[in-house]
């Protein structure tokens, strides 16, 4: 299988000299193209570090990142812009809606900075929709709309460029336990029926259960990684509760 992402080595410092913080010490892995893999770890222990390096809004002290045959360490900021806006889908826990914008227009936003035509958007934003269920929404404005559906427009956008990867920062963190059900329905199929390969921050389990990979990070370090294989989404989510247990969590399953 190719691999999507690969890591390899990187490590990230912050501070100088006399106060540094080692926020990620060496971590490699890789994900290939249609995974669905969740990163989870204790507060602190470096996920928004790492998802900001893959994300190209920070980077690394040392160590490559190879997004799709690109080393996205090497890439200077004009092509970064390019290549953020072409091979990445962002998916924040709050978001990142532009409030003055429609669901139809915020979504659109993305391929009209890729210069597409206004036939072209119309009929994706129109699939999209669809198939997230937002047709009823697409023009009203965020202030409009329930957490749940804020989201899924969100995740409209970040699927209707067609992505090679997905990243999402703590997507249910700000919805209610219907509406993450539902969300993380949707990205169940995307990822086995579109094939979209998505990488997940989350530090709830329940979130978690949906991936078929978890790396766990502790310290900056891969501490451990579960693979879901045949087990069912609540066995997995058994075994998650262990290793969260593992790493200092608690019965609430909260890091
Ligand atoms: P998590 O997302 O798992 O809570 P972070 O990636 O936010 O962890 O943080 C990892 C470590 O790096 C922490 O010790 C944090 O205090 C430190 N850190 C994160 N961002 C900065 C920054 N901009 N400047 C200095 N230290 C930082």
């Amino acid at each position: 299988m190719k691999s999507i992402l690969s890591v390899e080595k990187i490590e990230k410092y912050y501070g100088n000299k006399d106060n540094v913080t080692k926020a990620i010490d060496n971590i490699s892995f890789k994900v290939d193209k249609g995974e669905f893999v969740g990163i989870m770890g204790p507060s602190g222990s470096g996920k928004t570090t790492l998802l900001n390096c893959i994300s190209t809004i920070d980077n690394v002290t040392t160590g490559n990142i190879i997004i799709n045959d690109s080393d996205i360490t090497r890439l200077k900021s004009k092509a970064l812009d390019k290549f953020r806006q072409n091979e990445l889908g962002f998916i924040f826990q709050d978001f990142n809606l532009l409030d003055t914008l429609t669901a139809y227009e915020n979504i659109a936003l993305a391929l009209t900075i890729k210069g597409e035509k206004s036939s072209e958007i119309d009929e994706k934003i129109k699939a999209v929709a669809q198939y997230l269920e937002i047709g009823q929404v697409l023009n009203k404005y965020p202030y409009q709309m329930s957490g749940g559906q804020k989201q899924r427009v969100a995740s409209a956008r970040a699927i209707v460029t067609n992505p090679s990867l997905v990243l999402a920062d703590e997507p249910t963190g700000a919805l209610d336990s219907k509406s993450a059900r539902l969300l993380l329905e949707r990205f169940e199929d995307l990822n086995k029926n579109l094939k979209t390969t998505i990488l997940m921050v989350t530090h709830d389990s329940f979130t978690a259960s949906y991936a078929h990979r978890i790396l766990f990070i502790k310290d900056g370090r891969l501490f451990n990684e579960l693979i879901r294989g045949s087990d069912t989404r609540k066995e997995f989510f058994n075994k998650i509760i262990e290793v969260v247990t593992l790493l200092g969590g608690d019965d609430n399953n909260v890091f």
